[in-house]
């Protein structure tokens, strides 16, 4: 007898990343942290090894009196000084001239998973990049969705023709799209579209609404730790060509900017060219925040407000120095990836680097061959993820080397 629902999977989750970060710890306690490299985690940490928690976010977080943090949100959909400040945090800096709303979700997470939940119907077809993060496909098996995937890279840039040949195949059947892509700093390749190719992207999107109804996720998870910020933001203006059949789901999260991973804050910034579009969303996603989490933490919205307006100074200079050290771990990876020919995903920018595998044949043995030289690193998709948001300088030295001698 089973008592859960009918369409259930019952297969366990099998995460392969804590598995992997689980052993790590297990060999870094056998033969001594200094001579394991574990490039496994998705967050951000310091050169010492040390999670990331900043001083501008968490000192303030700590002053907050105990009845705000007790307190229920001002509203199903998040407080409006939150509301407000999300929007102006996302588009600072890009001049976007379409109708918004903005509803408070637990984490990226949340914004990502109500889209999906209340696009599209069950049987009906998500279509997802075909290395993404793994929770896409999870959000969409727990809708009874099908997926279809778009090849992401064509050389070293976005591949256009793969994605219109799956948006059109599923739009002939489904007369519906809905599609996610992140952008920037893609998880886990680094990679970033540039304006011209989000213009072709919303032009094809534009001639897909003549159809059916569009509806595209941007999951900006990574966002604040782009190389270029302004640029960032910038490109969002291409979303301002949207027809009206068109509408963009902002995925935001405000634990990933503020290294607040447990203190689940985020949002869904919807853009659509009429006032009643977005309108009409957010009735539907107000309903569905009250049914499934009812509200955000009271205080993380609060905090998120207050930090990146009274204290955006001290906290745009902390972040710039994580975001200088990605840069300069990353450069180290990538120079030393081009000197002895290793094979990587186009990387521009962010928390991970992805080295290519031709098959996931090859990169199983490649993964295995890794763990015997106790180095720790995530399968993903056609690939072997290199997280340099965790691995320090001195760890990421000889790391590229390591690898193309293990696949040699
Ligand atoms: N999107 C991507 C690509 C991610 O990698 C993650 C987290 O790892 C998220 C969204 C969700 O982030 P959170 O729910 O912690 O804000």
């Amino acid at each position: 007898m089973t008592f859960t629902r009918k369409v259930a999977d019952l297969v366990p989750i099998e995460d392969t990343v804590f598995a992997v970060v689980d052993l790590a710890n297990k060999e870094a306690q056998r033969i001594g942290p200094e001579n394991v490299v574990n490039a496994t985690i998705g967050a951000l940490y310091d050169e010492k090894g040390e999670l990331v928690a900043y001083k501008s976010v968490f000192d303030h977080y700590n002053l907050i009196s105990n009845k705000i943090k007790a307190k229920y949100a001002a509203s199903f959909v998040g407080n409006d000084s939150y509301r407000n400040q999300v929007y102006q945090w996302v588009t600072q800096g890009a001049d976007i001239h379409l109708a918004h709303r903005v509803i408070a979700t637990p984490g990226g997470s949340g914004a990502v998973s109500m889209t999906f939940s209340n696009i599209l119907d069950a049987n009906e077809t998500v279509i997802l990049p075909h290395i993404a993060w793994g929770s896409y496909k999870l959000m969409a098996t727990q809708n009874n969705f099908d997926v279809k995937t778009y090849s992401l890279f064509e050389g070293d840039h976005f591949n256009l023709d793969s994605f219109k040949f799956v948006c059109s195949e599923v739009l002939n059947k489904q007369k519906k799209l809905l599609v996610v892509i992140n952008d920037p700093c893609h998880n886990p390749t680094g990679y970033s579209m540039t304006r011209k190719e989000w213009d072709e992207v919303i032009s094809f999107l534009n001639k897909c609404s003549e159809i059916g109804p569009v509806v595209l996720i941007d999951d900006i998870a990574y966002i604040d730790y782009a190389y270029d910020i302004p640029q960032s933001r910038k490109v969002m203006e291409a979303f301002n060509h949207i027809s009206d059949n068109v509408l963009i789901s902002v995925a935001f999260s405000s634990s990933k900017t503020c290294t607040s991973y447990g203190l689940r804050c985020g949002a869904a910034v919807l853009l659509a060219k009429k006032e009643e579009s977005v309108r009409e969303v957010e009735i539907v996603f107000e309903k569905h925040a009250r049914a499934v989490w009812s509200n955000i933490p009271n205080a993380a919205m609060d905090n998120f407000t207050w930090v990146t307006t009274d204290n955006y100074f001290n906290f745009l200079s902390e972040k710039q120095d994580y975001i200088d050290l990605l840069k300069e771990r990353s450069s180290i990876f990538m120079e030393e990836a081009s000197k002895v020919g290793l094979d990587v995903y186009p990387y521009k920018e962010g928390f991970f680097i992805t080295v290519k595998c031709k098959d996931n044949k090859q990169r199983d043995a490649l993964h295995e061959q890794l763990i015997k030289h106790h180095i720790f690193t995530v399968k993903v998709n056609l690939g072997i993820r290199v997280a340099i948001c965790s691995c320090s300088i001195e760890k990421t030295k000889g790391l590229a080397t390591a690898i193309k001698m293990l696949i040699d």
